[in-house]
């Protein structure tokens, strides 16, 4: 229970993990750039494409269905193997480990902007200046402002999860496999230190670059952007082009209606691999207790309980 206590008492405002927040924001858009200058001047290999593609969806299914659906949510059940590659995915992305992922998200929804979400747009002031400030807060700002999400509070369900905890504390192995086995698979490919080289910079660290803005965009322009079919307590929208790059986390309204749904497509058009995922895995017998949205459910908050907003998008 050593460990445990350790992670418990994380002060996660010290400088340790402050140096380890601007790594993992500046070091991904390095390599981003890096590979953009190789594209520029020696083209992209068929490699570097299928590395980024191939990548860019198992890590944002990861996060999606994984860290959000399954570990913050309790969408569904999930058979140990598939519990480890959604988690192990998940912490590819280099968004936090699945604990830290699921207090900060848990805490998001307690308290969707008001004073305590950690990555609201709306908290920033009002007028041109305080919503420019506040989508940027929201973007990426408040990861280096970190606050403390004590996981006796919000995780206190994880935290007894050994399985999970071990995964947790792995979590910077996963970030380097990550990078390292698009590589080693360019190497292994092109049978050259270039395709290796591609790989670590498409499939590895401009991918996370990628994944980062996908995923942080559903906290930014998701909750100022798009439409609202749902009065929820706070200012989620559905933002029916980010459903693309997110993989069907742009549906941010449907989700704050509905948190534990496991398929956010409430109509045809609406475009959510990972809602397909699970209702594949479903079928297969690999996940089980899906939840569903029953959009006859919904209440609608009254506006005199809605937070003020700076802002209407
Ligand atoms: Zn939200
Ligand atoms: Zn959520």
């Amino acid at each position: 229970m050593r460990n445990e206590a350790a992670y418990l008492a994380n002060p996660e405002g010290s400088r340790l993990i402050r140096a380890i927040t601007h790594l993992v924001v500046w070091l991904p858009a390095a390599g981003a750039l890096a590979g953009l200058g190789l594209a520029l001047t020696r083209g992209v290999s068929g490699y570097a494409w299928v590395s980024l593609l191939v990548m860019y969806v198992l890590t944002v299914t990861g996060v999606e269905l994984g860290l959000h659906r399954y570990v913050s949510h309790h969408a569904f059940r999930a058979h140990p193997v598939v519990e480890f590659f959604l988690v192990t995915f998940g912490s590819m992305a280099a968004q936090g480990g699945p604990l830290y992922w699921a207090s900060t998200h848990r805490r998001h929804h307690a308290f969707s902007d008001r004073p305590g979400d950690p990555h609201s747009p709306h908290l920033s002031g009002g007028g041109p200046r305080g919503c420019l400030t506040g989508m940027l807060h929201a973007h990426m700002g408040w990861l280096f402002q970190p606050v403390h999400s004590d996981w006796l509070r919000y995780v206190p369900d994880l935290i007894k999860d050994s399985r999970l905890f071990t995964l947790h504390r792995l979590y910077f192995l996963w970030i380097a496999l990550g990078v390292l086995l698009p590589a080693a698979v360019g190497l292994i490919w092109t049978q050259s230190l270039y395709g290796a080289l591609e790989g670590l910079l498409w499939g590895g660290l401009g991918r996370i670059f990628l994944v980062h803005h996908a995923v942080w965009g559903v906290n930014s322009l998701c909750h100022v952007f798009g439409s609202r079919p749902f009065a929820t307590r706070e200012q989620s929208r559905n933002l029916a082009w980010m459903a693309l790059p997110s993989l069907g986390g742009a549906w941010h309204n449907n989700h704050h209606a509905f948190p534990r749904t496991a398929d956010n497509r409430l109509r045809w058009w609406q475009f959510d691999f990972c809602g397909m995922v699970a209702r594949i895995l479903e079928r297969t017998g690999l996940i089980r207790d899906v939840h569903y949205a029953d959009p006859e459910s919904f209440v609608a908050v009254p506006s005199s309980q809605k937070p003020p907003v700076a802002m209407e998008g």
